[in-house]
């Protein structure tokens, strides 16, 4: 799987349409402090379906949107689009390129789309899982990350091997699969009850 590019229009300081593609091999992005070299990891992130606004180093998640300068007004809405190469059909989808983008009004409303269908952010995080490459998985290596893994408790640790491991999908189920039971005994309980009050 390869990054081939990313579309950022009205994230942070991308006012205007900005396309960025990769090429085979290392890529470096370089800028004076402050040009928005960080915005492109954030806009990376975000679209991935990162909702913690800390890690998006905002304030709010309406913070991501441009919010004007003194020569232009703010804008009401911030799309990301990543492209990747699919060629070996690492993403579960039978399709050699597989686009996602992230939308987000200043009302609040956020849409989430895989190759310009509409999808919820469940799906398009599933998309992702076991792959390396979802919101907190290893492909992003951050300043202090490395330390961070290192340091971390051991269970933590593990969360990183088991997403190399491909396992992650199965963990993610299984916790669904719980939390659905427990509900389901919960629901039980309330109707024996009722039945033992009619009875
Ligand atoms: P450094 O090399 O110092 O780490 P950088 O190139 O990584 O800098 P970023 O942190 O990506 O820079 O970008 C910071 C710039 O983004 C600041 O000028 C800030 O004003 C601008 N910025 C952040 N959020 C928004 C926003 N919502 N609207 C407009 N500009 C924004």
């Amino acid at each position: 799987m390869f990054l081939k590019s990313i579309e950022i229009f009205g994230f942070k300081s991308f006012a205007d349409k900005s396309l960025i593609q990769f090429s085979d091999g290392v890529s470096a992005l370089l800028g004076p402090n402050g040009c928005g070299k960080s915005n492109v990891v954030d806009a990376i992130k975000w679209v991935l379906g990162e909702q913690a606004t800390k890690s998006l180093r905002a304030d709010k998640m309406e913070d991501v949107i441009f919010n004007g300068t003194e020569a232009r007004k703010a804008l009401n809405v911030a799309e990301v689009t990543l492209t990747l190469q699919n060629d070996h059909n690492l993403l579960p989808l039978d399709m050699p390129e597989v686009s996602v983008k992230r939308r987000l009004y200043r009302n609040g409303d956020s849409e989430y789309y895989i190759n310009n269908t509409p999808v919820r952010l469940k799906e398009l995080r599933e998309l992702f899982y076991d792959t390396g490459v979802g919101k907190s998985a290893y492909s992003i290596m951050e300043q202090g990350k490395i330390d961070q893994v290192l340091s971390n408790k051991p269970e933590e640790r593990r969360l990183i091997f088991e997403e190399a491991a491909a396992i992650t999908k199965f963990k993610v189920r299984g916790q669904e699969a719980e939390r659905k039971l427990l509900r389901t005994e919960e629901n039980m309980r309330q109707v024996e009850s009722i039945l033992s009050e009619v009875k």
